[in-house]
C-alpha cells in the first residue's frame, strides 16, 4: 500500500456488504469511509417486513470480526439483524457518513471522484460499491396497471398482515418473499390469499434433522449442475410433499439450473402446510389488469382487495456507473470480491451475486478478498 496516499477508500452503502468490507479494510489499516444515503446503517433491513428471519443460520451469517451472539437463536429475526449491524459498526469503530447519496462515480487519473448529495465531490483511492442487489423495487409493466382501481403495492412496502385482516389478497410471485408474505397474510387473518405463480419454485426444508439447507448449498456449490439437479429432485421427493393437486406442481427444471439462472429455492417457513390446508391458493401468473380485475394467465379473473407484487428488485447501477462499462447486459457488475474490472482498477463490488450458500456468508468472504486486494496496492 502507498502509505503517502491519504485519500480514503470509499464504500458506497452501509448495509451488511459495505460494513463488512469497511471492517476488513480497517483491520488492515486502510482508511475507509462508508457513505450511506439513509440516516442509519442497515436501511434495507429496517424496511423489511416484521416477520422476516434470516433463512441462513446465525453461525453462517456473521460478518468478519464479530460473530452474531448466541442469544439471537439459530434463525435470526429482522430486528436482531438490525441490532447486529448497529453493533458491528460500533464495535469496529467504522467511519460512516449518513445522509449522503452517491449519484455518480468517475475515474480520475489515479483514483476516483464521487459525486454526492449537496454538490459534494469526494476523491478516493479506491471505491467499493455495496449499494445492494435489492436496490429498487421492480414492478412489471402489466397491461392495464396504470388504470387498475384496486390497491397495488410492491412487497418492499409490506410490513405486517394487520391492514389485510378480512381482506382478499393476491400475492404475485412465488420466491421466498412472496411465499412468506402469503403465509404471513393467511396466519394474520386475511380472508383469502391467492399466490400467483409463473414458474413453480423449488421448495426446500429450512433444515432436516438439524442439518440446515444452507450447509447443503455450501457443500454442493462447486459440483456439476446436473449432479446437483438430480440430488435436489431426489431430496425434494423425500422431504417435500407433492403439491400438484393443490395447484403447485414440482418444477420441470432442476434446482441448481434455476439457481444458476438467479432463482434461489424457496425455504419452507409454512408454505407447504398453508397450501395443503387451502389457506394459500396457488393460481396462474398475473397477466394484466382490467378496471378492478386482475386477469390471470389461464384466463381466470379475480377482484382482490389488494395485489402485493413480490416481483423482485433491480440493481439500478446504470446511473451510478453505467458509463464505466463495468456492468453486464443485465446490469450486474462484471466482477465481485477482490477483482476489479480490467477497465476500472480500484473499483470493487460486493453483494451483487446471489449464491445458494447465502449472501451474508458471501459478503463476509468478499470483504476479506477486497481488503486483501486493496492492502496490496
Ligand atoms: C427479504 C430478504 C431476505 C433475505 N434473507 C437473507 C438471508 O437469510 N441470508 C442471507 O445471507 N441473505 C439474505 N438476503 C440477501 C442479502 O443478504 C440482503 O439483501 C443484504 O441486506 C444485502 O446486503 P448489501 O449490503 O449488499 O445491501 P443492502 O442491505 O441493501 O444495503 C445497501 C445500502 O446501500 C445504501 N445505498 C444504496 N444506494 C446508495 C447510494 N447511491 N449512495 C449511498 N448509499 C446507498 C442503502 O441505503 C443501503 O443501506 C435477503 C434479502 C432479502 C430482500
Amino acid at each position: 500500500m502507498d502509505r503517502t496516499d491519504d485519500r480514503p477508500v470509499y464504500v458506497i452503502g452501509g448495509g451488511p456488504g459495505g460494513l463488512a468490507a469497511a471492517a476488513a479494510l480497517r483491520k488492515r489499516g486502510v482508511r475507509t469511509v462508508v457513505l450511506e444515503k439513509s440516516d442509519a446503517v442497515g436501511a434495507s433491513w429496517r424496511r423489511h417486513y416484521d416477520r422476516l428471519h434470516l433463512h441462513t443460520t446465525r453461525g453462517l451469517s456473521g460478518l468478519p470480526g464479530l460473530p452474531m451472539p448466541r442469544s439471537f437463536g439459530r434463525w435470526v429475526s429482522r430486528d436482531n439483524v438490525i441490532r447486529y449491524l448497529e453493533k458491528y459498526a460500533e464495535f469496529h469503530e467504522l467511519e460512516i457518513v449518513t445522509g449522503v447519496e452517491v449519484t455518480r462515480v468517475e475515474a480520475t487519473e489515479n483514483g476516483w471522484l464521487l459525486h454526492a448529495t449537496g454538490g459534494r465531490r469526494l476523491t478516493g483511492r479506491a471505491v467499493v460499491v455495496a449499494t445492494g442487489y435489492n436496490h429498487t423495487p421492480a414492478l412489471p409493466d402489466w397491461p392495464g396497471r396504470e388504470s387498475y382501481t384496486g390497491q397495488l403495492l410492491h412487497a418492499g412496502e409490506y410490513r405486517d398482515p394487520t391492514p389485510y385482516q378480512g381482506k382478499d389478497v393476491l400475492v404475485v410471485g412465488a420466491g421466498n418473499t412472496g411465499t412468506e408474505i402469503a403465509v404471513d397474510l393467511a396466519a394474520g387473518g386475511a380472508a383469502r390469499v391467492r399466490l400467483a405463480v409463473r414458474t413453480p419454485p423449488h421448495i426446500v426444508r429450512r433444515s432436516t434433522v438439524g442439518w440446515p439447507a444452507q450447509r447443503t448449498g455450501i457443500l454442493v456449490r462447486r459440483l456439476p449442475t446436473r449432479l446437483v439437479d438430480g440430488l435436489g429432485s431426489a431430496l425434494a421427493r423425500i422431504s417435500v410433499p407433492d403439491l400438484t393437486a393443490h395447484g403447485l406442481p414440482r418444477p420441470a427444471e432442476g434446482l441448481y439450473s434455476r439457481v444458476r439462472a438467479g432463482a434461489i429455492p424457496v425455504q419452507d417457513v409454512g408454505l407447504v402446510k398453508a397450501v395443503r390446508t387451502g389457506r394459500v391458493e396457488p393460481v396462474a401468473a398475473l397477466a394484466s389488469f382490467e378496471g378492478d380485475e386482475a386477469v390471470l394467465a389461464d384466463g381466470s379473473r379475480a377482484t382482490p382487495d389488494a395485489v402485493i407484487a413480490a416481483t423482485g428488485y433491480r440493481r439500478a447501477l446504470e446511473d451510478l456507473l453505467g458509463h464505466l462499462e463495468v456492468l453486464d447486459s443485465r446490469g450486474r457488475p462484471l466482477t465481485h470480491g477482490g477483482r476489479s474490472p480490467a477497465r476500472a482498477p480500484g473499483l470493487y463490488f460486493t453483494g451483487f451475486t446471489n449464491p445458494i450458500s447465502g449472501m451474508f456468508r458471501e459478503m463476509a468472504m468478499d470483504a476479506q478478498r477486497i481488503a486483501k486486494a486493496l492492502s496490496r496496492t
